[in-house]
C-alpha cells in the first residue's frame, strides 16, 4: 500500500495498492495492455490538484511523468510546441514567458500537469487552455492503441471536456500541442488584471497573476487545498432576475448561451455565512470562499461533508445547485 498524501494538493492521506509512474507512451502502452489483459480498478493521476480522495483506492495509482518540451514547428507569427504529459503546467508557462511567447501567461500559477490541461480545460482571468491547444495525443484504453485528436474533437467548455464525460476512463493523454503566438493578442483580458496595454511583457503579465493569485489562494505548500471546490453555476435570466431583486449587489456575468449567466460560486458561499468556517481540521478560506481547505489533519470524507453543507445551504437560500469542480476518487466508496 503507498500513502498519497504527498501526491494530493490537498495532503489527504488514502493509500492505493500500487503507485506507478510511467515515464513514456511505450510503457503507458504496456500498461494498457496488461490493463486490457487482466482488468482492475485504475486511476491517472497527475498533479492531485483538482482531486480529493474519500477513501483507499483499490487499485493503482498511474503517475504520468514524461517531461520533454519540443519546438515542432516555428514562423514569423507563432511556434508549435509538443509537451510531455509529466511536465508541470506552471514551469512550462515560466518557459512560455521567459522566451517572450504568448497565450499561457494569463495561466500562470495554476498547479498541475500539462497531462490534465485538455481534461480540465483549465482557466484564469477569462484565458483557457482551449485558445492554446491545437492536438492531444493520448493511449486508447480499449485498444492500446496511440490516438491523437484535434482540439475541436475535444468539446472543451468551462472546466470540462469530453475526457471528463463520455470518454472517462477511456484514453491516458501522453503529450499535449499548444499554439503559442510571437505577438500579443489578448490585450482586452488585461484590463481584469489592472494592466495598461502598453506596459507589457509576457513576463509582465504573469508577475502580475502570480501575485494577485498569492493574496486570494492559498499556498498548496503552507494550507491544503485543491484550488475552487465548486464551478460558478450558470443560471436562466428568471433566476438571476429573482435573485437580483433581493441581492442587487450580486456580481452576474454573461455567457456564450442566449439567457444563460453566470453566477460567482464563492460569492453565493460567502454570502450563505460559510467564508471562514472551520471544524476540525477542515475549513473554508478566509479570504476566499470558494477555496475549501485542509489545515492539516482533515480526512477526505471531512471535506466532503463540509461541501455537501454548504452546496445545501447555498441551494436552500439562494435556491441555486451548486456543481463539484473537484473530483471525488474513488467515485464510489
Ligand atoms: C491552489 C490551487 C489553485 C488552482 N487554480 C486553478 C485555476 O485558476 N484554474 C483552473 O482551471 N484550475 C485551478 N486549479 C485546479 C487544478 O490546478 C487544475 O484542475 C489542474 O489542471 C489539475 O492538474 P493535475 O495534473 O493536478 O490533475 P489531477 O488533479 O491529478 O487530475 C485531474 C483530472 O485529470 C485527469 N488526468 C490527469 N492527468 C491525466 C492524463 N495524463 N491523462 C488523462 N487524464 C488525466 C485525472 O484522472 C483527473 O480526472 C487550482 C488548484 C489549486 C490547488
Amino acid at each position: 500500500m503507498v500513502d498519497l498524501a504527498s501526491y494530493n494538493t490537498f495532503g489527504i492521506h488514502a493509500s492505493a495498492e500500487a503507485l506507478l509512474t510511467v515515464a513514456n507512451e511505450q510503457k503507458l502502452v504496456e500498461y494498457v495492455n496488461a490493463l486490457r489483459k487482466t482488468p482492475r480498478p485504475y486511476f491517472v493521476l497527475g498533479g492531485g490538484a483538482n482531486v480529493l480522495f474519500v477513501a483507499d483506492f483499490a487499485g493503482d495509482i498511474l503517475h504520468v511523468t514524461n517531461q520533454d518540451l519540443e519546438v515542432i514547428n516555428e514562423d514569423a507569427q507563432q511556434v508549435l510546441v509538443r509537451v510531455g504529459a509529466g511536465y508541470e503546467w506552471d514551469a512550462f508557462v515560466a518557459w512560455s514567458v521567459a522566451k517572450g511567447y504568448w497565450g499561457v501567461e494569463l495561466l500562470s500559477g495554476i498547479p498541475g500537469t500539462v497531462g490534465a490541461s485538455p481534461v480540465q480545460n483549465i482557466g484564469a482571468y477569462g484565458a483557457e487552455a482551449a485558445e492554446v491547444i491545437v492536438e492531444v495525443e493520448a493511449v486508447e484504453i480499449a485498444t492500446g492503441a496511440l490516438v491523437r485528436f484535434d482540439v475541436v474533437d475535444l468539446a472543451l467548455g468551462y472546466r470540462t471536456s469530453r475526457f471528463k464525460r463520455e470518454w472517462k476512463n477511456c484514453y491516458i493523454v501522453h503529450h499535449v500541442c499548444y499554439r503559442l503566438s510571437k505577438q500579443c493578442d489578448s490585450y482586452t483580458k488585461f484590463e481584469r488584471l489592472g494592466l495598461e496595454n502598453d506596459i507589457l511583457s509576457p513576463q509582465e503579465v504573469r508577475s502580475r497573476v502570480l501575485s494577485i493569485r498569492a493574496s486570494k489562494l492559498p499556498s498548496t505548500k503552507d494550507i491544503g487545498s485543491a484550488g475552487s471546490f465548486f464551478k460558478n453555476p450558470e443560471v436562466e435570466q428568471s433566476v438571476l432576475e429573482q435573485l437580483r431583486s433581493t441581492y442587487e449587489n450580486m456580481p452576474y456575468y454573461a455567457t456564450e448561451h442566449r439567457d444563460m449567466y453566470k453566477l460567482s460560486a464563492g460569492w453565493l458561499i460567502e454570502q450563505c455565512g460559510w467564508k471562514g468556517y472551520r471544524v476540525g481540521d477542515a475549513g473554508v478560506y478566509e479570504k476566499q470562499a470558494l477555496v475549501l481547505v485542509n489545515y492539516g489533519g482533515a480526512t477526505g470524507r471531512e471535506i466532503f461533508a463540509l461541501s455537501e453543507q454548504i452546496a445545501d445551504d447555498v441551494y436552500k437560500k439562494m435556491g441555486v445547485r451548486l456543481e463539484r469542480e473537484v473530483e471525488i476518487v474513488p467515485a464510489k466508496y
